[in-house]
């Protein structure tokens, strides 16, 4: 017999809980499931369908307005939509399962390309052929010594290796510039994570797909929303607790009543988790809540500026910054939409430390601090922009930050904790609990996929 007429016959699953709650009692609807799923992001609403498809019975608790979590796609513009949380397919070949995804629901993507790249100086001159040279041979200088050094010794961080490596404290002021603007562009926002404590050791410990950079015309949110369709999500139910002391199944306790099931996929964000707002009853495991405690959750924030039309060089597809001596990290890295969309549109990106620095800012001064700085790497003012979207993604207590890195003290193996359920009946998803594809929407997809099998499996064992 297949396993979908296993469950569909109801074998396996223990039988449904009773209802409780006084708020699915009044709106009729019904608040007890063979499984409940945790969250709509990527990994809640891949677990929650593969469960569907399955023949199970599922509701997904959802704290916000919206499904897609850190998949957010802001359309309020004229033309090709805005992801001001994930943008890209990173590495869009035939094996990456969200490429396949977008082929499936024919998702319209185009693609960008980092070699249509140029550094501008943040100081209001031009970088001499002198400079130019100075800043590859530099760049390389870093990633040599990360490529030879970053696996020995004892686990440090990241800057401690490469000051140490480069003799920083030796160097001119202009080196010193270029070693930290590498710092931040070349790590900082790729992981996330301060290089003060991305793990020297396991930074970078992780796998990817080959293949092209791919957006999405009409947003991200196409993948999410035809994963959700005709499942039973429940928005605006913040979960507060999750008991799994009882003798059978799960209670989840949410700002609109109580739900019990026979099992629960958690797929909340790391950041959530380090915050401890949801209460395990009884608490994690040990392991658990160790690798919660000592993975990193970092940041990475976008200010998008729509321009009534583009004063750069559209040929161009990322726009770095070197940033002036005092202000290492902030707006470091740009992208152009107008070559891969038509839209006159930039989005101006902090990482780290300097994200959250950000964040904590007015909408005012962020589009000030943005709009000057491209105005000094272009050495003439540049139009104002017609509007601007920001994100706040650390100050967001539904999310808590961007996404996990490998932080010093934390060990790749500490995601396999993350991700391990508890007594059959308690299962974890999302991008932090994937050890090879972590910080990723496809990681976050395969984790969710995971977690569906992990409980499909069991229960035709039983
Ligand atoms: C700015 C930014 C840029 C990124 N860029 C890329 C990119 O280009 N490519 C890429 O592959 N990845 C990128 N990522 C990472 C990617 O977005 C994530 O890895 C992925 O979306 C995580 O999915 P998830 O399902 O694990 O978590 P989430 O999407 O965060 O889903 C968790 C869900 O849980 C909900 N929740 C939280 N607390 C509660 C509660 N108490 N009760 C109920 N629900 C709750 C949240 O609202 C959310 O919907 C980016 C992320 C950010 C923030």
């Amino acid at each position: 017999m297949k396993r979908r007429t296993l469950l569909k016959a109801g074998i396996g699953l223990s039988p449904l809980l009773p209802l409780t709650g006084m708020a699915a009692l009044q709106s009729g609807q019904k608040n007890s499931a063979q499984v409940l799923v945790i969250g709509a992001g990527i990994a809640g609403l891949a677990a929650a369908r593969q469960l569907r498809d399955a023949g199970s019975d599922v509701i997904v608790l959802e704290a916000r307005e919206r499904t897609g979590g850190r998949i957010h796609t802001y359309a309020n513009w004229r033309g090709p939509a805005v992801d001001i949380g994930a943008s890209w397919i990173h590495g869009a070949g035939p094996a990456n399962p969200v490429a396949k995804l977008a082929r499936k629901i024919g998702a319209r993507t185009v693609t960008t390309d980092a070699e249509k790249a140029e550094l501008y100086n943040g100081d209001g001159t031009a970088l001499s052929a002198r400079d130019e040279k100075k800043i590859d041979s530099i760049r390389r200088e870093v990633s040599e010594a990360i490529a030879e050094q970053s696996r020995r010794g004892p686990d440090s961080s990241l800057r401690k290796l490469v000051y140490a490596e480069t003799d920083y404290e030796t160097r001119s002021a202009l080196e010193q510039r270029i070693i930290d603007f590498t710092l931040n562009s070349n790590y900082e926002h790729e992981y996330s994570g301060s290089t003060d404590q991305l793990s020297r050791l396991w930074f970078d410990d992780g796998g990817s797909y080959a293949g092209d950079e791919a957006i999405f015309l009409d947003g991200y949110k196409v993948i999410t929303d035809s994963l959700a369709a005709g499942l039973d999500i429940r928005l605006r139910h913040e979960v507060t607790a999750v008991r799994y002391g009882e003798k059978e199944g799960v209670t989840v306790e949410t700002s609109q009543g109580v739900f019990t099931a026979s099992a629960v996929i958690v797929t909340l964000p790391l950041g959530v988790l380090k915050a401890g707002n949801v209460r395990f009853v009884p608490p994690l495991p040990a392991k658990k809540q160790a690798a919660i405690n000592q993975l990193g959750f970092g940041v990475l924030n976008k200010c998008c500026l729509l321009f009534p039309e583009a004063f750069w060089n559209t040929g161009l597809d990322w726009l770095q910054h070197l940033p002036r001596t005092g202000h290492a990290g902030e707006w470091a890295e740009w992208v152009s939409f107008a070559r891969p969309t038509g839209k006159p549109m930039l989005m101006g990106f902090n990482a780290a430390d300097v994200g959250t620095r950000i964040e904590g800012w007015s909408d005012e001064k962020i589009i000030q601090s943005a709009v000057s700085t491209l105005s000094t790497m272009f050495g003439k003012p540049v139009p104002a922009p017609l509007d601007a979207v920001i994100t706040r993604w650390k100050s967001d207590p539904y999310a808590r930050g961007s996404y996990s890195f490998n932080a010093v003290g934390s060990t790749p193996a500490q995601r396999d904790d993350l991700a391990k359920n508890i007594s059959a009946r308690v299962f974890f998803a999302g991008e932090a609990t994937e050890k090879k594809y972590y910080q990723t929407v496809h990681g976050a997809y395969q984790s969710g996929l995971r977690a569906a099998d992990e409980i499909l499996k069991l229960n035709l064992r039983r």
